[in-house]
């Protein structure tokens, strides 16, 4: 067994600040078979058993981020077959703070497939965190695991949604109204019967019509608003004030982090300010880093322009940023990366927060907000900025 893995041994992390995301101040955290056992101001070392104490003193201890939109299996091929982004791989996550993600096929739906995904998903499993997926991919009709968007979701165990499905995209297949909400539908029968959130994951697009068939929906269908979740909302300052009505409705928005201040759209610290300034709560916002997706730039005439990747690492770079540079308190921001997204996914209780009971995914910080460790159910998966446990294919170095 590995050293300080969650399989039988027990870590002690002693003396560290502990924010779940409220501050509970110093604490020792016992960690036990890939779970929090303890939290108390201070845990002997328990004897006769085989315990590491790691001294975090000056240290802070946050949840693991749950990051709720990653192309794991590689995104992008909007500009031909040499465009396709690769596969991601485990530490590139685990090295941005990420212990839970929920993996998305994209634009491409030809040479990627939700098998594939699934794949990806129990694969990372093995290697150390926690994966989910949507089934579908950016276009309607949606490709399935079983042929059905409810039985992919009711009875394929990692499945918890189906999407990222484009809307108000020149790549999105341009579903109809009616097509939309019968796939929110099967979504909602699919997580009513497997006992999951049955997600619709909406990509939205620059488009005029931003949202208004999620506004058509909650107003037409008894579809609950709860069904559906925008994501890329900061977009534009168009699309972000219809996201606010979604959220004055009841709804859920997230925004897709850039890791530093945006020059277009609006800027995630403005995104926040507008929803503190209106009284809308901030529980309903989630951040996630859209890593593995191409960032391709068009011409207005829908000619590629050229294209980048979005990195893992834009999730930790955004939480820095607004705790360091924007100066929002770490009790307000820290739930968008952690115990938000983690309802969003049906994993309340056991992820995105710290209690007894509770997975050990945890992340260490320095007082300058550097990422010094990462624990996914309860092994050290990566130290000061290297992996400690790798990627089968990854190169150690
Ligand atoms: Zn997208």
């Amino acid at each position: 067994m590995r050293a300080g893995s969650g399989g039988g041994r027990l870590t002690l992390l002693r003396g560290c600040r502990l924010f779940t995301p409220k501050d509970l101040g110093t604490v020792d955290l016992l960690l036990c078979c890939g779970s929090v056992a303890a939290v108390e101001s201070r845990i002997p070392v328990p004897s006769g058993l085989d315990v590491e104490a790691v001294d975090l003193s000056g240290m802070i201890a946050t949840p693991g981020f749950v990051d709720l939109h990653v192309h794991l299996t590689g995104g992008g091929g909007e500009g031909g077959f040499s465009t396709r982004v690769p596969e991601m791989q485990l530490s590139r996550m685990t090295l941005a703070g990420i212990t839970t993600v929920v993996g998305v096929l994209g634009t491409d739906d030809v040479s990627r497939h939700p098998e594939t995904l699934l794949a990806k998903v129990l694969g990372l499993r093995d290697e150390g965190i926690t994966a989910l997926m949507m089934t579908g991919s950016y276009q309607f009709p949606p490709v399935t695991l079983t042929g059905s968007v409810r039985k992919d979701i009711a009875l394929i165990e990692p499945v918890i949604g189906v999407g990222e499905v484009a809307l108000s995209d020149h790549r999105s297949s341009q579903p109809t109204f009616e097509d939309f909400v019968r796939l929110a539908a099967e979504a909602r029968v699919g997580g009513l019967l497997g006992g999951k959130p049955g997600l619709v994951n909406v990509h939205m697009g620059g488009g005029p019509a931003g949202m208004d068939y999620l506004f058509r929906m909650l107003k037409e269908t008894e579809i609950p608003v709860s069904q559906v979740l925008p994501t890329h909302v900061t977009r534009s300052a168009e699309l972000f004030e219809q996201a606010l009505g979604l959220v004055e409705a009841g709804g859920s928005i997230d925004i897709t982090a850039s890791g530093q201040r945006r020059s277009g759209g609006v800027d995630s610290s403005r995104a926040l300010s507008d929803l503190m300034s209106r009284d809308l709560p901030l529980e309903r916002v989630s951040i996630s880093s859209d890593a593995g997706g191409s960032l391709p730039v068009f011409d207005s005439s829908g000619v590629l322009q050229g294209l980048s990747v979005a990195e893992p690492g834009t999730l930790l770079s955004e939480f820095r940023r607004l705790v360091r540079e924007e100066g929002f308190p770490v009790t307000e921001v820290l739930g968008l990366f952690t115990e938000n997204p983690a309802g969003r996914a049906g994993l309340a209780g056991s992820k995105g927060r710290i209690h007894p009971g509770s997975h050990a995914d945890l992340l260490v910080f320095d007082d300058e907000w550097e990422l010094r460790r990462v624990y996914a159910g309860g092994r050290l998966m990566a130290l000061d900025g290297t992996p400690v446990v790798s990627g089968t294919f990854e190169s150690t170095g």
